[in-house]
């Protein structure tokens, strides 16, 4: 075997060919989506309302395992892709590990993010549909960043509704939006009926995800030649994000490298399942075995302390029900600088494959993830997103277990993107200030006790 490379590239021609939908390897399916009026199960007709129809049918489908990536969408990935995946090898040298850990790293383009995987696909699929535009919300403006640099690619009109502390937090996320021609509102707003009501019943609230997806699929539903698009939580977007995953293990292949340990941070989910389901989908075959962690922050903990129930993907309960591990839809997280990880549900197929005991879970506390960005960003050389760091932290954690029992373990975890616009975050940790407020088991029990009545 060749000398491992500080930074393992594939080529081109070895980028995969077809997203890998780990739903048709599950014995198990997860729980079918269901229609907020109707409980019914949702199909293809009822989600073109709200989606392009061939997302829909993305979004839906169980059974086939590949699905190909569409030239367009493979050539506008070759602009930023492969992603490297790296190895820490200086890190390792700073722990005194005789663990080996590598990361894939995915800030490699102007969105900063592995948003762009999926917004690209997204934005394609509306433009052969014929559509005038998308919207969508954001919650540390990553996805709208993404978003709207995918619809100028393929001019469609971009609306974005930005969760109010990080509209204020992030100015400069806002920019780059409006750079690349899209409409960026801060939420709840006034200009949305279910905007105003949130506003009403919580005044002064600082938003969240979940309310604002609900403003942007009432403005998509109410504007002709409009649909929704969202950045996480569907099966379509964990589809579209599997190419973070079969890149690394094709990478991870190319020098015989078997992974023990794969951790991804997880806020909806889609870096995570798209990192995790080929190895996901080897374990499901009988064919591998390996420790796969998601790590989610102490003041959002859907997964370690969530219930794993029917409940609504926003606060103001107009998307389909859906069966996953979640706070409630109510659930308004403290202002965590994570932002991209407030989010009061989880993916139904990492929820799925949770409960199913394939994947294990932890919380972090955001001083003790700054603290591993602050550590990892002095030795490798890339300013980590705070979501991101929630993976380095626990990347750390393993890699100094290792150095306890001697194992030589492969570490493998996300590196979802760059921390460039979270400054003030950084800030508040270098001075000190920074806090973590977890919720109590009231606070959670609260939420919870509205989850709808399914059964
Ligand atoms: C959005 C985001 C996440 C969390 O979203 P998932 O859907 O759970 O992957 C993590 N890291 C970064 C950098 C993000 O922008």
């Amino acid at each position: 075997m060749s000398e491992i490379p500080y930074k393992i590239y594939l080529e081109e021609s070895e980028m995969p060919k077809e997203w890998y939908n780990v739903r048709a390897d599950m014995k198990k399916k997860p729980a079918p989506l269901l229609n907020p009026a109707t409980l019914e199960p949702v199909t293809v007709d009822d989600l073109s309302h709200v989606f392009c129809r061939e997302l829909a049918e993305q979004e839906l489908n169980e059974t086939d395992a590949y699905i190909p990536i569409p030239e367009e969408v493979r050539n506008f990935y070759r602009m930023y892709r492969p992603a490297p995946l790296v190895r820490a090898y200086c890190l390792e040298k700073k722990l005194g590990t005789p663990a080996h850990i590598y990361y894939k790293f995915e800030g490699n383009n102007t969105s900063g993010s592995h948003k762009l995987n999926s917004a690209i696909a997204q934005a394609y699929y509306a433009k052969k549909e014929g559509l005038k535009g998308v919207t969508t919300e954001t919650g540390a403006g990553q996805w709208g960043t993404a978003l709207s640099m995918a619809c100028s690619y393929f001019d469609l009109d971009c609306q974005v509704y930005m969760v109010k502390v990080s509209y204020e937090q992030k100015p400069f996320r806002r920019e780059v939006m409006r750079t690349y021609g899209a409409s960026v509102t801060p939420s709840p707003s006034m200009s949305t009926n279910v905007g105003r009501k949130i506003n009403e019943e919580f005044p002064g609230t600082n938003g969240s995800l979940g309310c604002a997806i609900s403003e942007a699929v009432e403005a998509a539903t109410s504007q002709e030649g409009y649909r929704y698009v969202l950045g996480s939580v569907l099966g379509q977007v964990l589809l579209h994000q599997s190419v973070i995953g079969l890149e690394t293990k094709a990478a991870l292949d190319k020098y015989g490298v078997k992974a023990d340990v794969i951790i991804g941070c997880a806020g909806g989910g889609s870096n995570l399942g798209g990192l995790i389901s080929p190895f996901a989908g080897e374990m499901l075959r009988g064919e591998a075995d390996y420790k796969i962690i998601a790590v989610e922050p102490k003041s959002c903990p859907s997964l370690t302390r969530g219930t794993y129930a029917y409940d609504f993907c926003d606060t103001g309960k107009v998307c389909p029900l859906q069966k996953m591990y979640t706070l409630g839809s109510g659930f308004m997280p403290s202002p965590n600088h994570a932002g991209g990880l407030r989010y009061h549900g989880m993916s139904a197929i990492v929820s799925e494959l949770y409960d199913q005991g394939l994947i294990e879970a932890r919380s972090v506390e955001q001083t003790e993830v700054f603290k591993a960005a602050e550590e990892f960003a002095r030795v490798e050389g890339i300013l980590p997103a705070p979501e991101s760091s929630h993976a380095i932290k626990v990347a750390i954690d393993e890699a100094l277990k290792c150095k306890e029992t001697g194992e030589a373990k492969n570490i493998v975890f996300g590196l979802t993107g760059t921390g460039y616009f979270d400054m003030y975050a950084y800030e508040a940790y270098n001075n000190g200030t920074m806090g973590d407020y977890i919720p109590t088991d009231e606070e959670i029990a609260k939420s919870l006790a509205d989850l709808p009545k399914v059964d």
